[in-house]
């Protein structure tokens, strides 16, 4: 681990994810017996900044949590995974992000949201961050939060030279404006994802990497596709890679995006090739997919290295396609 640990801001979602487990998921007017309420830290951006510390980055975690039970419980687990939280703002007038989950037992999920706070992270609270964005070696960025304030901070990270790496999900219905794709260095897009962001439908890893140019061609000098359990694909000026999956025995691939993620924006802040850091990233993603839950399943640096030491190295190869 470098002696100097990169600082990685990230601006995003918190949520408390309510879990119950039933038999089946009951159709509207039914109710369903299942087992115990499970509560756990969730939500896109905490998942990040969850990771990347773990992963060994010093994290800022910009966010607005409720002024209830939620927000007091997230929040103190921020900190105990080291997070600065001095911009996490506690919201007087708006709920925690709530997601309400039911899985049953074939392993189908049904799932509201209630952003609450989330949906009032304003421009103005990435103003009172803005110090510790542009002091940053690189800005992490998901659109559960509203797309002004995304680009806001796009913007802010642009201008002092920090590089901004966007989680595009959950893409905007109309996909994303010129003027956000055009102040994103890297993007990383799951292959659905990629699709929707292309008007294409989701295929093998050729239409990953066709995807992958045409986002390219918006703004991004990187571009890195996800592909679940079939790895990940590499998109520079320079052509594309593909970077094999590390198989593993998934038990829940909830936060495995997160995880990758996070691993890639550390790896890039280390100064790894984009390569290197999606290889090294896809170890972190399924690392998080042997496990259940979304912060629970997020490994440490010192399981992230013993993972990778252990694997047999399969190298990045030529993407299929032009
Ligand atoms: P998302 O959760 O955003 O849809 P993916 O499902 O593509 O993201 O997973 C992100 C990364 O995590 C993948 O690129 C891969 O490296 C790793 N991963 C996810 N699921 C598995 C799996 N079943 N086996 C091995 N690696 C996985």
């Amino acid at each position: 681990m470098p002696a100097k640990p990169p600082r990685i801001v990230v601006v995003g979602s918190a949520n408390t994810d309510l879990v119950v487990r039933c038999p089946r998921i009951p159709p509207p007017g039914e109710t369903v017996l299942g087992g115990d309420l499970l509560q756990a830290p969730g939500g896109k951006g905490a998942n990040q900044a969850v990771a990347a510390a773990r992963l060994g980055a010093a994290v800022t975690f910009v966010a607005r949590l409720g002024a209830d039970a939620f927000g007091a419980a997230a929040r103190a687990g921020y900190e105990r995974d080291g997070i600065d939280t001095a911009h996490c703002r506690t919201d007087p007038a708006a709920p925690s992000g709530v997601a309400l989950i039911l899985v049953d037992d074939a392993g189908e999920n049904a799932i509201a949201v209630a952003p609450g706070a989330n949906a009032r992270l304003s421009p103005a609270d990435i103003d009172a961050a803005a110090t510790a964005i542009r002091a940053a070696d690189l800005l992490v960025l998901q659109l559960e939060v509203p797309l002004a304030t995304v680009a806001h901070a796009a913007r802010i990270a642009r201008n002092a030279g920090v590089t901004v790496l966007l989680d595009p999900a959950p893409v905007p219905d109309g996909g994303l404006p010129d003027e956000v794709m055009a102040v994103v260095d890297v993007l990383k897009p799951n292959e659905a994802e990629a699709a929707r962001l292309t008007g294409t439908a989701p295929g093998d890893e050729a239409v990953a990497a066709a995807a992958a140019r045409a986002l390219l061609a918006r703004g991004p000098h990187l571009v890195v596709v996800t592909r679940g359990a079939a790895g990940a694909l590499v998109a520079d000026r320079d052509g594309a890679v593909a970077v094999p999956p590390f198989p593993v025995a998934a038990v829940d691939t909830t936060a495995a995006g997160d995880a990758f993620t996070a691993a890639l924006a550390v790896g890039l802040a280390e100064r790894q090739t984009p390569g290197e850091a999606a290889r090294r990233a896809a170890a972190a993603g399924a690392l998080a997919a042997t496990r259940a839950g979304a912060q629970p399943s997020l490994p440490s640096r010192a399981e992230w290295e013993a993972f990778l030491a252990a694997s047999a190295v399969s190298g990045l190869r030529p993407a299929a396609g032009r």
